[in-house]
């Protein structure tokens, strides 16, 4: 039984697809790539996070219907509510989540009597689900209209899969929810700071990364001092969906934090962190943007050394408070503002990396590729280490230039 995998999306459904696809080879299945000439399945994971992903994974399965007629479809995920019926054979909302490796299973016929497949090449990165769902109800986000409510990881939960991952041998874990901010261990009401401080603490080697993080509870002190006595143990790297530099544009958007209070935390940041990987979302032409309001999210993003920024054109999503919202900013507007968010972003980058040039890093070699070893130090930025190396086990790197947004050895 061939089945390919196609994903979309954030880290999350990245994650929640890797724990299936680890499940259904157990049972048997063969995970082939979604351009395989032969495959009897196809689970596509999707996301509806914007309209432009939400038609891709539609696409992407009309494809894999032409291609192979015969095939069984699966569809889970943001998107699996909004496909034309008929289209897939089995379609798993996020409500179905927990039985999805049954359900799967049942369907394709994968009952546990063939041989499990090999197990994987050893990861470089696993990624830990500490929570899922939102309740936050942003304006522009369809998340919690199709996650649900949050629910949280029992913390006792994380730390043995944590242990297991180390145990394997896994360099590095990225702790991960849709909203890692709402995480509360459902024994104890432990919050993030906690969690992140009982990982550091496991004893075997390894290093954890948080993913994406809420500005407020970035904002925590206690996380932000724990960041800085643990680095090393833990990455040196946030990301933060900050999403606009506008007072006006965060409180239509409903977030709970203002421009002084991001300013305020990127300065406690980069004070505690020097020198730390920092990443940020933007949404560029919220509906009722202007443009003193897009210049104003650019001359935040030139005023910190980010290292990394995913520019979201703004997606009207039926069913948000924002699709209704009075003065849509016209397609070109808001292409032309995401444009211009790139260009900055990408000025930025090339500024802040340079910071890197002639630090001690530690990289976690992922794959060769002409000739160095690519893979991410502690602080997230892209690095090309010269051999030798060895994939997933750790390296002393220190950077004497860059090239195309990577650290390189050469100046
Ligand atoms: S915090 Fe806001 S943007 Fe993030 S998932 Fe929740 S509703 Fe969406």
């Amino acid at each position: 039984m061939n089945v390919a995998f196609l994903v979309y999306g954030c880290r999350l459904n990245q994650a929640e697809a890797e724990g299936w696809r680890t499940a259904l080879a157990a049972r048997g299945a063969r995970i082939v790539p979604a351009d395989a000439p032969h495959a009897d399945a196809l689970c596509l994971h999707s996301c509806a996070v914007t309209a432009p992903a939400a038609r891709e994974a539609l696409r992407a399965l009309r494809a894999f219907r032409a291609r192979h007629p015969r095939a069984t479809l699966v569809v889970s995920g943001c998107a699996a509510a909004l496909m034309p019926p008929g289209l897939a054979d089995l379609t798993l909302p996020h409500a179905r989540k927990g039985d999805w490796v049954e359900a799967v299973c049942a369907r394709l016929g994968l009952d546990g009597s063939a041989p499990a497949a090999p197990p994987p090449p050893r990861r470089t990165r696993a990624a830990l689900i500490a929570q899922d769902g939102c309740d936050a109800f942003c304006a522009y986000c369809i998340v919690p209209h199709q996650r649900g409510a949050p629910v949280s990881v029992p913390m006792a939960d994380l730390l043995g899969r944590a242990d297991a991952l180390l145990a394997e041998g896994c360099p590095e874990i990225v702790l991960t929810g849709c909203n890692l901010a709402l995480y509360r261990d459902p024994e104890t009401g432990a919050r993030l700071p906690e969690l992140l401080a009982r990982l550091a603490d496991l004893p075997r080697p390894g290093r954890f990364r948080l993913g994406s993080l809420e500005p407020c509870v970035a904002d925590d002190a206690a996380l932000i001092r724990l960041l800085a006595e643990r680095r090393g143990r833990l990455c040196a790297f946030l990301h933060l969906p900050l999403q606009s530099g506008s007072d006006a544009v965060l409180r239509r958007m409903g977030r709970p934090y203002g421009v002084r209070q991001i300013r305020a935390l990127l300065d406690r940041v980069c004070e505690a962190l020097p020198c730390c990987g920092l990443g940020a979302d933007w949404i560029a032409g919220l509906p009722g943007e202007t443009e003193a309001d897009a210049a104003a999210s650019e001359a935040l993003l030139r005023a910190y050394p980010f290292t990394g920024a995913h520019v979201f054109p703004y997606s009207r999503r039926p069913g948000t408070p924002a699709a209704a919202f009075p003065g849509q900013v016209p397609p070109g507007a808001i292409a032309a503002r995401a444009a211009a968010l790139r260009r900055a972003a990408e000025e930025v980058r090339a500024a802040s990396l340079a910071r890197f040039v002639g630090r001690a890093l530690s990289v976690v070699p992922e794959r060769l590729a002409g000739g160095v070893w690519r893979g991410l130090c502690a602080e997230g930025v892209a690095c090309a280490v010269p051999p030798p190396a060895r994939r997933g086990v750790p390296v002393a790197f220190t950077p004497a230039g860059t090239d195309g947004g990577r650290l390189t050895a050469g100046r």
